[in-house]
């Protein structure tokens, strides 16, 4: 397993990581973990519970919602896997990535292109931030299914954005295989999820030597006509929706409306699994309710002895 568990600070190069930790710098493509939180983040707003209000106090607790950069120090390239209502933060954060981009002026281009998994707050709604009142991004491409295009062209104010040429839909079709650079490719997967506007993806994304799964949201892994087992022995690591750690999380509220493979359906799933299959198992987009936040607590333990981990903001996977 050749993920570099490092807390990156928003302007730490990957050869000179955060406090008390050295990696080397990627040679080749790797992938960024610019958030972990469900949708709406952790602090939720508004939200007074202890974990929340922990967040506020100690910056080093939040999460932001999750996404992913990939990174090709080869070309200087760089992609972001979902566009979040944190995506300012996050480009800060992404500033360093690949150490070899080169750009001039006082607004380069941002990205050399998007995926998106799905119409849900969390994953598209940062979007805005490339429009005219604020980045004004050109013509970036941005991958989604073919619905999602019909969805972003159709409806304001997404079709703004369309039809002012700041972004250029491009549909994905389920396992389709999109050539990023020599050996990095990133493919599409459809998954079961409520799909009130778009359907749902997920992706790998495939490098040199290693791939990862990106698949931050399903309703349950039994309602996906793959078994999710089928996908994990084809990568070499996977993050996988960790949304509630128990049904029991969000008092009245019914979880079947929002569903989501509980983490602990997640570690009974895969408990037959040999270690090296779970290894590869880090949880992430997960509800600010969600114990596993909270490294150390029960959950995160339970995790790890179940041979799992959970995600953290600004780890790196060397692709
Ligand atoms: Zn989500
Ligand atoms: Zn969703």
């Amino acid at each position: 397993m050749r993920a570099l568990f490092t807390f990156l600070a928003a302007a730490t190069l990957p050869g000179c990581a955060g406090p008390g930790s050295y990696t080397p710098t990627p040679r080749g493509p790797y992938v960024v973990v610019l958030g972990t939180a469900q949708d709406a983040g952790l602090p939720q707003i508004g939200c007074l519970e202890e974990r929340c209000v922990r967040a506020r106090k100690h910056p080093q607790e939040r999460r932001l919602v999750t996404s992913l950069l990939l990174a090709d120090p080869r070309t200087g390239k760089r992609w972001l896997f979902d566009a979040t209502p944190d995506i300012r933060e996050q480009v800060t954060r992404a500033a360093p990535h690949p150490p070899t981009r080169s750009f001039s002026g006082p607004r380069p281009p941002l990205f050399d292109g998007l995926f998106l998994t799905h119409a849900h707050m969390g994953h598209y709604t940062g979007l805005l931030h490339l429009g005219p009142e604020a980045y004004g991004a050109k013509d970036l491409p941005v991958y989604v299914s073919t619905r999602f295009d019909t969805f972003l062209r159709q409806n304001g104010p997404w079709s703004l954005l369309v039809d002012a040429g700041v972004i250029r839909p491009e549909e994905i079709l389920q396992d389709e295989r999109i050539t990023l650079g020599e050996n990095l490719f990133v493919r599409a997967l459809v998954v079961p999820h409520r799909d009130e506007f778009t359907d749902t993806l997920a992706f790998i994304i495939e490098g040199p030597r290693e791939s990862l799964l990106y698949l931050p949201d399903i309703d349950k892994w039994e309602r996906w006509s793959t078994p999710i087992e089928e996908v994990l022995a084809r990568v070499d690591h996977a993050l996988l929706d960790g949304a509630f750690y128990t049904a029991d999380e969000i008092p009245g509220r019914d979880l079947s409306e929002i569903p989501h493979p509980l983490i602990t359906e997640s570690l009974a799933r895969f408990a037959p699994l040999p270690a090296s299959e779970r290894r590869k198992v880090l949880f992430t987009h997960l509800n600010h309710t969600n114990p596993a936040c909270d490294s150390g607590s029960p959950a995160d333990l339970e995790i790890g002895n179940a041979g799992m981990g959970v995600a953290r903001d600004g780890i790196i996977f060397e692709l």
